[in-house]
């Protein structure tokens, strides 16, 4: 389900609490069928508080209480990932997440699937490189049901070798489909080894054939059982439901289950640049665009604080939206088709902003490269305080529809669990935007747009050159 990724594209806001981009990300939706309805009471957007509890064996509950048609959104969401997939057996998170639906030594794979289409609305599952998700919305008088089930898998798994074997043919097809634009999967996958050099947010969540051959059911046996615990699960409701409710029956389902003693997530911290990294400059038949990215990779403590999270957002968008960049290379001197710019936040030690820019035909990329570096190096001339304004107020009609929609609210809440930033902030967000100001703008700009940040990328086609709409 995309709208997990909280991709932010120019002119797509994506409003909120935390926002993180998966570039070098894939997801897998294992089922959805789609019933979300749109709540249509009003209410101010202060109104929608977080509520926390964990039980003694550390699984976390996090809740947001809000009018949903009696329909509740529910979600676990466990911290493990490609990232923690060992060398060689890349892909192994995402095929547990397969597994999943496979049945527990108490309940057959057909009577899982038969409770889940019955009594839930929709379900489905996604991994990406930190978390592995498993999402229901359901009715509240059967929400126990949703409980049952979850906490049934999170430790009576059944991995049947036969079933393994079906299930590996299933995913060494979706490896093959992932990605179908090569413009794309060139830069995400040409990116992803230049940011990162050791940790594994370099290959694809889903793995590569080589890897995904490497996988056995001994080697899901092992990470189910190291990683599938309560102290690194999260259970999210959103919906017509308190805290005080949840508490009880969460407790009731999940509270006997026993935490991990040995669980420690390790990932490798990545080298922050140095200097410039210019990359390949290669012509790849399948690519039909000439594009050029040039991105910034920096310290992810840059970013951590809600505030600063959408400090950084606020610039991105005043520099590169239509009043920016767009502005000048699109429409001013037509050097470009589309421009695309990504924000990631949390992956590893590392965040990035990265300038994706669709060339018109027959414009040299250096041309265009050094209108780009002009414009980022001249930022304080498209950061102004009416601008500022204007982002706030748009600002506050996304965030107010936002909290309107439980089903964007369970995204939101989801990308807030993934990241670091406080419940205190997420509780306070209008006060923490309207307090931002133009400076905190600059002096993250100043933060992010450093030479020694930087790294650039090009890409072109070695005969015919189309534009390429983002
Ligand atoms: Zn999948």
């Amino acid at each position: 389900m995309m709208k997990l990724l909280f991709i932010l594209l120019l002119g797509v806001f994506t409003h909120g609490w935390c926002v993180d981009n998966g570039n070098p990300t894939e997801t897998c939706q294992t089922t959805d069928n789609q019933g979300n309805q749109k709540d249509d009471s009003s209410r101010d957007p202060g109104d929608v508080k977080i509520y926390e509890h964990t039980l003694k064996n550390g699984l976390r509950i996090v809740v947001v209480p809000v009018e949903s048609n009696g329909r509740i959104y529910f979600g676990v969401l466990y911290g493990v990932g490609s990232v923690d997939d060992p060398m060689g057996k890349v892909g192994l998170s995402h095929f547990l997440e397969h597994m999943m639906f496979k049945g527990t030594k108490s309940v057959s794979k057909d009577h899982l699937h038969y409770l889940l289409s019955k009594y839930c609305v929709s379900f489905g599952a996604n991994t990406d490189c930190d978390y592995t998700l498993y999402h229901h919305i359901v009715r509240k008088e059967f929400l126990y049901l949703s409980l049952v089930i979850e906490a049934d898998r999170m430790v009576n798994l059944r991995i049947d070798d036969t079933e393994f074997a079906i299930e590996k043919g299933v995913i060494l097809e979706e490896a093959g489909l992932r990605n179908i634009d090569p413009t794309s999967r060139y830069l995400n996958d040409a990116g992803a080894r230049m940011w990162y050099l050791y940790s594994q947010y370099a290959p694809p969540v889903i793995g590569t054939t080589y890897t995904i051959e490497n996988i056995s059911p001994k080697a899901l046996r092992k990470h189910y059982k190291k990683y599938y615990v309560p102290n690194n699960a999260t259970l999210i409701f959103v919906g017509n439901i308190q805290i005080e409710e949840v508490v009880p029956i969460a407790e009731k389902y999940f509270g006997r289950l026993k935490p991990s003693k040995e669980l420690k997530r390790r990932v490798i911290p990545e080298p922050l640049n140095t200097g410039i990294r210019y990359f390949i400059e290669k012509s790849v038949p399948e690519i039909k665009t000439q594009t050029l990215q040039i991105s910034y990779s920096f310290d992810k403590n840059i970013v951590v604080a809600l505030k600063d999270m959408n400090i950084a957002r606020f610039m991105t968008f005043m520099l590169f939206g239509p009043y920016g960049l767009t502005k000048v290379m699109k429409d001013e001197k037509n050097l470009i088709c589309s421009a695309r710019i990504d924000l990631g936040f949390n992956r590893g030690n590392k965040a990035f902003l990265y300038i994706t820019l669709s060339l018109r035909d027959g414009v040299d990329r250096r041309v265009v490269e050094k209108e780009c570096l002009e414009i980022v190096r001249n930022f304080k001339k498209f950061l102004t305080n009416d601008l500022l304004q204007k982002e706030k107020e748009k600002d506050s009609t996304g965030f107010k529809f936002m909290t309107d929609s439980p089903q964007e609210l369970f995204g939101e809440m989801v990308g807030l669990m993934k990241g670091e930033c406080s419940l205190d902030d997420a509780n306070n967000r209008p006060k923490i935007i309207d307090d931002i100001t133009l400076d905190d703008l600059i002096n993250m700009a100043a933060k992010i747009f450093r030479d020694e940040n930087m790294n650039h990328m090009v890409y072109s086609h070695p005969t015919t050159i189309r534009c390429f709409e983002y």
